[in-house]
């Protein structure tokens, strides 16, 4: 079975979610009805957390894989993402691209008349214009990932400071840093304690590079998200004796925000843990998600 179709098939529902609601169509989610609800939800046209009657710890495999299905586009409705790449590429199409590239790190280049920029995101090759934005081979780019490209690319990057910072210290952040510990931080921690090794294997298979830092992570490394945007990741391996779990945290750098949005910063961080855990053993795969 080819793979889109495969994901197709595991596509999240309105029935998944409605199951898991009261099905008593109260209403207070602003809503006639409990399916109602539930197909906004998956369309990505209302926020989950609208329905108070839900429980937040038997709903949470189900909003994890919820967010997965929408970054990858699936069930989405493609006009907000349409419209966001529409205004995006008008803002790309008024640069300079031939003056933009040694600031982004990238290469210039005119492919059949059009000015084009080569980079890096997350140790893959891509190419953007002002009309797209591609893999240099193979196909399969979200929207999501234009988006955060283009967003790249518009914005500019900034030299960073060099001071490493967790999001909480960003401005504004409250809700993303609890996206960013039950999506991306928590996972990471399920998936890979009492497997380092095999951890920073494939920190290094996705363009990592070990770092020193304080705090005594068993490891840091250094991940290069696009040529002048790098995150970094720091993990605690479980002490079973002491009763300790494992623990992992993302660090930016302090003028992250002058480069990149935090919905974005989101993302790339949501693309690392999708692409580390991708490397865990099949049978394994399940505690990244439990
Ligand atoms: S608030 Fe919850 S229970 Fe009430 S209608 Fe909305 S989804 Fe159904």
């Amino acid at each position: 079975m080819d793979e889109h179709r495969e994901r197709l098939d595991k596509r999240l529902t309105p029935i998944h979610l409605f199951k898991l609601t009261p099905g008593t169509s109260c209403g207070e989610c602003g809503l006639p009805t409990c399916l109602a609800f539930a197909t906004q939800v998956i369309v990505g046209q209302a926020d989950i957390d609208a329905c108070p009657h839900l429980d937040r710890e038997a709903t949470e495999p189900f909003r994890v894989r919820l967010v997965e299905q929408q970054r990858a586009g699936i069930g989405v409705k493609r006009e907000g993402f349409e419209k966001a790449l529409s205004f995006l590429r008008r803002e790309a199409a008024g640069c300079d691209f031939r003056q933009l590239a040694a600031s982004l790190g990238a290469r210039y280049a005119e492919i059949e008349g059009t000015p084009a920029l080569r980079l890096v995101y997350l140790g893959k090759s891509l190419v953007a214009t002002p009309f797209d934005v591609y893999w240099e081979e193979g196909e399969g780019i979200s929207p999501w990932e234009k988006i955060l490209v283009y967003n790249y690319l518009i914005g500019g990057a900034v030299r960073p400071s060099g001071r490493w910072i967790g999001m909480e210290s960003l401005p504004n952040s409250v809700s993303k840093v609890k996206s960013l510990k039950a999506h991306c931080e928590g996972r990471l921690a399920r998936c890979f304690s009492g497997k380092m090794d095999l951890l920073a294997d494939a920190a290094s298979r996705i363009g990592a590079h070990r770092v020193m830092e304080q705090g005594e992570p068993n490891l840091a490394v250094e991940i290069q998200v696009l040529p002048r945007l790098a995150v970094r990741l720091l993990v605690w391996d479980e002490e079973p004796s002491e009763q300790f779990e494992a623990r992992v945290k993302f660090l930016f750098d302090s003028r992250v925000l002058e480069t990149l949005d935090l919905e974005s910063l989101l993302f790339c961080c949501e693309q690392i843990t999708e692409r580390l855990s991708s490397f865990v053993g099949e049978h394994e795969h399940s505690h990244c998600h439990s």
